[in-house]
């Protein structure tokens, strides 16, 4: 599927789900500006990697998603750098887990920052950019606990629940422009963000590594298999394609029947 000359901004691409989406746009032919952490030279060499995918120059910006100034910040040096917007992905994402009478105050407070506000202000910035051009896709990375709920992350079922709600909200103010928002809902990716959960659960448990991954897919995931970060690309590029013009609003699970059940 060809976004030839798309400009496409990925938010926490230098790591997991986030890179994987970023790979996919560039060998559709997106410029990409990557966002997030991480050693420079691993990301100047993943910018020339994009490069190579694309035939186009992608970038990075080092925003802390954080604060609304650092999100505003984000999207205005992004139309500078890719010379206009056409693509958002809010998938910058962080994680903790507590049960919720323990649950740091400043956990809270910086999960609903990163994993919904930032979602919030990257696209209040960059609405206004799409519209000057009569086309954009949004494209939310919430998750199956947008969905439904597991015990101890009372914090990222809050956001993400939150930025399913933001995703309808956004699609049905941009219904009759060609401008389309839709969340998707990965279950278990094998990225950082879940590593840290299969060492915890290694730890409680005192089982070898792949034990404690089986015990976690056994839990939730009937697939009994991680989605690939390649899967959650292709399909944000489905997302973007014009076969999903009148796409919009819908909170898409890719989680090997995890909320079937
Ligand atoms: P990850 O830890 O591999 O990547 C997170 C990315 O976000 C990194 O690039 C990191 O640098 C960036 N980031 C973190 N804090 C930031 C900040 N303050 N400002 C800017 N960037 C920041 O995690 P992942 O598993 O790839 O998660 C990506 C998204 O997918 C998250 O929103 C997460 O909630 C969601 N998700 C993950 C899974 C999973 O199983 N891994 C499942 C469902 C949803």
């Amino acid at each position: 599927m060809s976004l030839a000359g798309r400009k496409a901004l990925v938010t926490g691409s230098t790591s997991g789900i986030g890179l994987g989406i970023a790979k996919a746009l560039a060998d559709a032919g997106c410029s990409v500006m990557l966002n997030g952490f991480g050693e420079r030279s691993q990301i100047e060499a993943l910018q020339q990697e994009l490069q190579r995918k694309s035939g186009r120059e992608s970038f990075y910006d080092p925003a802390d998603l954080s604060t609304s100034e650092g999100c505003k910040g984000l999207v205005v040096r992004s139309l500078a750098a890719l010379g206009g917007l056409d693509i958002v992905v809010n998938n910058a994402g962080i994680q903790h887990v507590a049960p919720v009478e323990e649950f740091p105050t400043e956990q809270w407070d910086r999960i609903l920052a990163i994993n919904l506000s930032a979602a919030f202000h990257v696209i209040a910035a960059a609405v206004p950019a799409m519209r000057s051009i009569g086309w954009g896709r949004i494209v939310n990375v919430a998750s199956v606990h947008g969905l439904v709920a597991s015990v101890n992350k009372s914090a990222y079922v809050a956001a993400k629940h939150g930025l399913v709600g933001l995703t309808k909200g956004v699609a049905l103010e941009l219904a009759q422009e060609p401008i389309t928002c839709n969340a998707i809902c990965p279950g278990f990716v094998l990225t950082p963000l879940i590593e840290r959960q299969i060492e915890a659960k290694q730890q409680q448990l005192g089982m070898p590594q792949e034990a404690a991954r089986r015990e976690l897919l056994k839990e939730k995931q009937p697939s009994m298999r991680f989605t690939q970060v390649e899967e959650i690309g292709a399909l944000v590029v489905f997302l973007c394609s014009d076969a999903a013009a009148n796409l919009t609003g819908a909170s898409l699970p890719i989680d090997g029947g995890w909320t079937a059940q």
